[in-house]
């Protein structure tokens, strides 16, 4: 009864009373409606607590969090994209905020607290203009130029590389995973890294998903290597087989290894000479399989489907290498790697079809066992295997990996990178500012709060290491205002320093992304000014981070 009344009363503004007795209802019963102001402030507390909860993991300093799913499965991680996945946010504003960091992982790889962060604070500070009586359409409206501007300003502000350089990369690999665990690794990490994107690199394209990252448990991070060669999560179908194949000539074959079934056929035998010259000829015809792939010169065989019994013995036999059931993705992976082509008819199998690895062998991981195919001539598919004492540890280092290596793709397509350590995000700020002023009406102010949020990075990372954040924006700006315009605050030494010297550099593709996407989701937020929620959605709310709802 009471709830009914609740209703009703939030409902207002969709109900006609044709008399005194009986409202319409346009919207079902249970549909909660929240209007104008409230809405919109909603909606920012759940963005600013969305940022506010990844603040702390931004920069070399960062720290983890452990999250813990409903069936007690454990992440821990600094990895903003990963958090914010994790969390199972249900608040409408805040999942829009979770999609930038999506958003930021897809486009770069990398970026994705700093995207969030800066959409967090974009939201924060239109809140002190809303208050101002500023409309929010003045506020899109500012924002929007600010981000033009932005975009225009990084450009200007980047600088050339060439991407043979191997320091430049090395150094964007570095600051990129600073912070992510693998710090006594680091420079070993970046070698295998920058190796890893080289090789699978065409021209100024690198498509990652050519650098298989395969995990072994077992000894330290620092056992983490490069093979140029795929491992497939196969066993060789015989032990009669041999464990390892130096010299391999690889055969990949699509169709299966086993005698198609005579569903349709009917076949009459009446003797038992019939019986006995139809089993000889399915198993000559199995040999005959046999002989065709040795005949070709190969020495091991991907299968991607089912091979017989009697084949496995008799590839045994002739101490060929096998795998069956192979993955298309890892039959595509080994034909880059190795060159091998992949064939579909058995018949059709030729010395020109075989691809090459120096070896090919099984390995055992505790239960498992896989085959390494490694050693290969070009291989244009290659595996990073991390190594690592816990399961924990290794998603981390996988982590921090498929951040550099994104980075790394960012600057061999782009050629550009900006200085890091807060250097960046100064000069944006400061130009903005000064952009601001060319600016009439409200507008100005919005640009202004623009220019204002981009400095929360810096001072995060400053705060997030321990130092004074107040203290360090004022220097930083200091040395900017005097022209140092590459001056960020170096988190290792603890000192404002030039960040292009200290080698903290990043692609520029980062920071737009960024910028972009955060003023994108920030602008929407700040259009709303109705929400409508059925019952269903109000059940399920909550962003585990302390929001209470939206009555
Ligand atoms: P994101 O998810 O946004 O990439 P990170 O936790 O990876 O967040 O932190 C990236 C930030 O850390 C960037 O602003 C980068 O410039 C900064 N950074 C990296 N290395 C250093 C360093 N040595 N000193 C100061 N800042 C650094
Ligand atoms: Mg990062």
């Amino acid at each position: 009864m009471f709830k009914s009344l609740f209703i009703i009363y939030k409902l207002e503004g969709f109900i006609f009373k044709m008399n005194d007795k009986q409202p319409i209802y346009i919207l079902p019963e249970n549909t909660e409606r929240t209007i104008g102001r409230d809405a919109q402030r909603n909606n920012i507390l759940a963005a600013k607590l969305v940022a506010e909860a990844i603040k702390t993991t931004l920069g070399p300093k960062g720290m983890d969090k452990m999250l813990v799913d409903a069936v007690g499965d454990i992440t821990i991680t600094n990895d903003g994209v990963t958090i914010l996945e994790k969390m199972e946010i249900e608040h409408p504003a805040a999942k829009m905020m979770v999609e930038i960091s999506k958003t930021q992982e897809e486009e770069v790889g990398d970026g994705t607290t700093t995207a969030v962060m800066l959409a967090g604070k974009l939201l924060e500070n239109a809140e002190k203009l809303l208050d101002m009586k500023i409309h929010p359409t003045i506020i899109t409206k500012g924002y929007t130029l600010a981000a033009e501007k932005a975009r225009e300003l990084l450009e200007e502000l980047s600088i050339k590389v060439t991407p043979e350089r191997e320091d430049v990369l090395k150094s964007i690999v570095i600051t990129a995973m600073t912070g992510k665990g693998a710090e006594y690794v680091k420079e070993k990490f970046a070698d295998i890294i920058v190796e890893a994107v080289r090789q699978v690199q065409e021209n100024d394209a690198v498509d990652i998903s050519n650098i298989k990252i395969v995990k072994n448990k077992s000894e330290g991070i620092e056992d983490t290597r490069l093979i140029r060669g795929i491992i497939v999560d196969k066993e060789r179908v015989s032990i009669d087989m041999p464990k390892k194949v130096e010299n391999a000539r690889v055969a990949l074959l699509s169709e299966s290894l086993e005698l198609k079934n005579p569903t349709e056929a009917k076949i009459s035998i009446t003797t038992t000479n019939q019986l006995q010259e139809f089993i000889d000829r399915e198993e000559s015809l199995l040999k005959e399989m046999v002989k065709k792939i040795k005949n070709a010169g190969a020495n091991v065989i991907f299968c991607q489907k089912g091979i017989d019994d009697l084949v496995q013995y008799y590839l045994g036999k002739e101490k060929l290498y096998a795998c069956r059931r192979v993955t298309r993705t890892d039959m595509e992976n080994l034909s880059k790697a190795t060159g091998a082509k992949i064939v579909t008819n058995l018949n059709e199998l030729s010395v020109n079809d075989l691809g090459k690895a120096e070896i090919v062998e099984e390995i055992k991981h505790g239960e498992e066992a896989r085959t390494y195919v490694q050693g290969c001539e070009n291989p244009k598919s290659i595996t990073i295997v991390i190594h690592g004492g816990s399961e924990h540890v290794m998603d981390e280092m996988e982590r921090a990996i498929k951040d550099g290596l994104g980075d790394i793709a960012a600057v061999i397509k782009d050629k550009k990178i900006v200085a890091g350590a807060g250097a960046i995000e100064i000069s944006l700020s400061k130009r903005l500012r000064e952009f601001s002023t060319s600016l009439s009406g409200r507008e100005q102010l919005a640009v202004q709060e623009f220019a204002n949020a981009l400095e929360f990075i810096p001072s995060t990372l400053a705060e997030n290491a321990g130092l004074d954040p107040i203290d360090i924006l004022t220097e930083l700006k200091a040395r900017h205002d005097k022209g140092e315009k590459f001056a960020g605050i170096n988190i290792f030494t603890n000192k404002i320093e030039d960040s292009l010297e200290a080698g903290i550099i990043e692609p520029l593709r980062i920071k737009k992304q960024a910028i972009s996407s955060a003023t994108e989701v920030a602008t929407m937020i700040l259009r709303i000014d109705d929400v409508l929620a059925s019952k269903q959605n109000k059940e399920q709310k909550g962003t585990g981070l302390g929001y209470q709802g939206m009555e």
